[in-house]
């Protein structure tokens, strides 16, 4: 069975460290679904690796297209989706797709593939935790910090819509629980 394995959390909770471990310890078995994005590349980042940088007018054309499985604007003015041709590819390539989605993106994709999806809610062990996290990466000025930790703040509530939590305190601890997961879930038949 194609099989997808769908990680979120807010902001700030360690998903994109979480993922990167994961792809780079079953990258034979996994594949990261490149999202698209109209934010603007953070340092580093690379066209058709992190995202599909794209300007607004074509992400738009793209949602006309129909090209999205499904679409958001997860920050004000900033639009992010996950596109079917990623599925596609991937699941072509023999891998089961990895998503790094945010929380109601998550829900939506685990609404859509069913017993095909495991749908993974990483949770900071707390809010103060998470915004230390957040001040220590900074990527964002102060006024998007906010709006990240407000929306962290909403996130934390779909929780209960996962089928599993991993609390992310001891970060090698939750890449041992994360692996586990990921082998027993492509185990199943
Ligand atoms: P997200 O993708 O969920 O926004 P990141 O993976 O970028 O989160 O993590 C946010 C910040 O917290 C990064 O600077 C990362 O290095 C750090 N971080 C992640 N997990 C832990 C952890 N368990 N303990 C301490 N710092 C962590
Ligand atoms: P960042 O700007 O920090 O890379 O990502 C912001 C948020 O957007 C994160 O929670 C990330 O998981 C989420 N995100 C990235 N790609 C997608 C997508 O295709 N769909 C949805 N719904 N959220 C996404």
């Amino acid at each position: 069975m194609n099989k997808v394995i769908i990680f979120s959390a807010p902001s700030g909770s360690g998903k994109t460290t979480v993922v990167k471990h994961l792809l780079a310890v079953r990258g034979e078995k996994l594949g990261f679904s490149i999202s698209a994005t109209t934010r603007k590349p953070r340092e580093g980042e690379v066209h058709g690796r992190e995202y599909y940088f794209l300007e607004e007018a074509d992400f738009r054309e793209k949602i006309r297209e129909g090209a999205f499985l499904e679409h958001e604007e997860v920050y004000q003015g900033i639009l992010y989706g996950t596109l079917h041709s990623e599925v596609s590819r991937l699941w072509s390539e023999g891998k089961a797709v990895l998503f790094d989605v945010d929380v109601v993106g998550g829900v939506n994709l685990k609404q859509h593939f069913g017993d095909q999806a495991l749908s993974v809610f990483l949770r900071p062990p707390s809010v103060d935790v998470l915004m230390e996290r957040l001040r220590k990466r900074s990527t964002e000025v102060e006024h998007q910090m906010r709006e990240r930790l407000e929306k962290a703040t909403f996130e934390l509530q779909f929780e209960s819509r996962y089928d599993v939590t991993v609390v992310n305190d001891d970060l090698q601890e939750t890449f041992r629980r994360c692996e586990a997961l990921v082998d027993g879930f492509l185990s199943k038949p």
